[in-house]
């Protein structure tokens, strides 16, 4: 039992109150309204967005709120000069050219002059021609299988797909082989299945004019101070020595890269290789007719400006110290109508909802409940960043879980879910409270969220369970998981596994109108997450001990061992190096957490010290797996258990710093071996360090 039966009661009524109250057609019109007009990191329009957000929470009646500025480095594309990619013959003059902009247009708000032309953020402003190579999705193996073949991208403009991996990461490893431009597109395979007939606006299939926008920046966060926070005072790194590529970088549409790769020549691209464009997709470099080369010209400017963060604070009542943070970036790179306003119109429902709970009641959350809308999120989680560096030590001291949401919705499909172990069980239980927003899984008989979740998304290790993704990177929990050691989760309503991704992912088409006659008529499923977000708040607010499931973690990092003892047992033992010290951990970690557990039966709600202390416990353990000096050759990630992958932001598996370091190795040349064995040996102690660190934690000896 983890609460009183006054707890019990009371968190009950209000969860109640959340599933009958929040309303699909306030969703709705909060959408509406943010989606009018553009509003990119850092620009007038996020500037009116941050304000009419914060008039908003400050009529709901929150405590608190507060607009919270940091002066960061951003990237736009110039106002008249647009990045255009040509194709020259010998006498240097275009053949083809690139559109500027997306067109046709759909939506009224698609004209408007704020709309800028294409581009990715932080690419570098340049002028390169050179023969193209085309690398596939632009994977690790992507790039190794190009060295293979003998091509090498010295000089060479890449031309890659998106769909499978952070596009700064596609982008880094071009520029770590010489590459001297990217180009980036979305191929009709990966994103428009059925054919060009049936897209956007016929159906949410990507139209062959949209090119997606996108930061090609590797680390989060403003590019001139990292690890400390972009206040007034603060010390700036020269611009040239900032993490931010050093090549030009430019998407285009996918009827502009048939134009590319249909005059390539060199060997036919592997099959896995080949989309649908009505080609064939050959390697490279350059082109058929000997005297073409492909011209990257991007014109980007750097412009230091102001972002804001939105705080919203309704101020706990019992422990007003303790702190569950609910979040979601309200900037867009465009209209932003799903990444990330559906989740940003999901946040103002449930605050809505919230507050007129405590009109109505005298209601007051007993943690106090603290709404983040991040700026400057699309430029790599910049205000996000600055806020965790600024009040990172109240916020690893206090806050309990940080809730994220980036998009309400990307489909109608099903749940998708990343998460840290420490919140599985809270997560499953709240979905399994929330109705079902789609009345044919109703009628199959799956009457709950968590029904479906399970149904359509199972976990291929335990298929009776849902899919609980890895908490990687890629959205504004980053800092909070990684760096500070707070559980975190990001949900979201996803689609089919037909596309890659959403097809109107940071384009222009991502409007108002493709959310509300698309993917979400009636906004049924926006009401679905903001439930859930709803519910999983106040279970962490009200909860007299913290929910957090302690026999999830430890299968987590037990499967974890497991996998790296079996994976590499021969090379790990050919270097004589012993597991046993890290299998003890993990054993001792699982025994603490079973006497920890045993424990809890005990628990005299009544005592406050008592419930303090084993609070306090419980913080600690996500805390335990903070090393200072960050993963080997990564400070910006401090967790050794949770860090992404170094090959792809976005996705990753446990131990990242092992694995990673016996992946190098493998691949090492045999001058490289000694340091790397090094480096593993040293990290192999530092995580079993801090798994045993994260058991003691829950004792109370020293
Ligand atoms: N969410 C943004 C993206 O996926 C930024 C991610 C990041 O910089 O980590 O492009
Ligand atoms: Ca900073
Ligand atoms: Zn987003
Ligand atoms: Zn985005």
């Amino acid at each position: 039992e983890r609460n009183s039966v006054r707890t019990e009661q009371a968190l009950s009524d209000i969860e109640d109150y959340i599933i009958s109250n929040v309303n699909a057609d306030n969703i709705r019109n909060f959408l509406r309204y943010m989606t009018l007009k553009p509003h990119l990191g850092g620009t007038l329009g996020e500037t009116e967005l941050a304000g009419w957000l914060a008039s908003t929470w400050e009529e709901q009646g929150l405590d608190e709120v507060h607009l919270v500025p940091y002066e960061v480095l951003l990237s736009y594309p110039s106002q008249d000069l647009p990045n255009l990619v040509r194709i020259l013959d010998a006498s240097n003059q275009a053949i083809w050219i690139s559109a500027a902009k997306q067109k046709p247009l759909y939506a009224p708000e698609e004209s408007l002059p704020e709309i800028p032309f294409t581009f990715n953020g932080y690419a570098a402003a340049g002028n390169a021609t050179g023969e193209v190579v085309y690398a596939g999705y632009g994977r690790e193996e992507d790039f190794k299988f190009l060295e293979e073949n003998n091509i090498d991208l010295s000089g060479k403009i890449v031309l890659a797909r998106y769909g499978h991996i952070f596009r700064a990461n596609i982008a880094d490893m071009a520029e770590g082989r010489g590459a001297i431009g990217v180009v980036l597109y979305s191929d009709p395979s990966d994103y428009a299945p059925e054919g060009s007939d049936i897209v956007y606006p016929n159906s949410y299939f990507m139209p062959p004019s949209a090119a997606p926008f996108g930061t090609v920046k590797l680390k989060d966060g403003d590019p001139l101070t990292p690890f400390y926070p972009a206040v007034e005072s603060a010390y700036h790194i020269p611009q040239d020595e900032a993490p931010i590529p050093k090549i030009p970088v430019q998407p285009i549409s996918y009827e502009d890269a048939w134009h590319i790769l249909s005059r390539m020549g060199g060997v036919e691209a592997p099959s896995e290789w080949q989309g649908d464009l009505n080609v064939t997709y050959r390697l490279g470099p350059g082109f058929q007719q000997q005297d073409l080369r492909l011209n990257l010209d991007v014109n980007n400017i750097y412009q230091q400006n102001i972002t804001h963060n939105v705080i919203g604070i309704m101020k706990g009542s019992v422990e007003p110290d303790r702190y569950v943070l609910v979040g979601n970036h309200y900037d867009a790179w465009i209209l932003g109508a799903v990444d990330p306003n559906s989740g940003t119109a999901a946040m103002l429902e449930l605050s809505r909802v919230l507050t007129q709970y405590s009109k109505e009641t005298g209601w007051r959350p007993r943690r106090t409940l603290v709404f983040c809308a991040w700026g400057s999120e699309e430029y790599g989680l910049l205000a996000s960043v600055e806020w965790a560096e600024q009040f990172g030590k109240q916020l690893a001291d206090r806050t309990v879980v940080y809730i994220n949401i980036d998009m309400a919705i990307e489909g109608n499909y099903t749940l998708r879910t990343k998460s840290a172990p420490l919140l599985y069980d809270a997560i499953y239980s709240s979905a399994k409270k929330v109705p079902n927003p789609d009345p044919e899984e109703v009628a199959a008989g799956r009457p709950t969220v968590y029904d479906t979740w399970a149904h359509r998304r199972p976990d291929p290790r335990q298929p009776d369970m849902p899919l609980m993704q890895f908490i990687g990177s890629g959205s504004d929990y980053k800092s909070f998981q990684h760096n500070l050691g707070i559980p975190c989760t990001d949900f979201r309503y996803t689609h089919d596994n037909k596309t890659l991704g959403e097809p109107m992912y940071h384009t222009l088409y991502e409007t108002f109108e493709l959310v509300d006659e698309i993917y979400d008529q009636g906004f049924e499923f926006h009401k679905a997450v903001t439930v859930l977000w709803g519910d999983l708040a106040v279970v962490f607010s009200e909860m007299d001990i913290l929910p957090y499931s302690l026999r999830a973690y430890a299968d987590f990092i037990a499967r974890a061992y497991y996998d790296i003892t079996t994976q590499y047992s021969a090379l790990i033992a050919s270097k004589n190096i012993t597991m046993e010290y890290f299998g003890k951990a993990v054993e001792n970690f699982n025994s603490t957490i079973i006497t920890f557990e045993g424990n809890l039966q005990n628990v005299d709600f009544e005592n406050p010290l008592q419930v303090r202390k084993i609070n306090d416990q419980l913080m600690m353990v996500e805390r335990a797996f903070i090393d200072p000096l960050g993963l080997p050759g990564r400070p910006e990630y401090n967790h050794v258990v949770t860090a992404p992958s170094k090959k792809d932001a976005y996705s990753g598996t446990a131990f990242a710093g092992l694995t990673d370091t016996l992946v190098a190795i493998t691949e090492a040349s045999e001058d490289q071996l000694d340091d790397l064995w090094r480096t593993f040996s040293h990290h192999l102690a530092a995580v079993t360090h801090f798994l045993n660190t994260a058991a003691k934690v829950l004792t109370d000896d020293l």
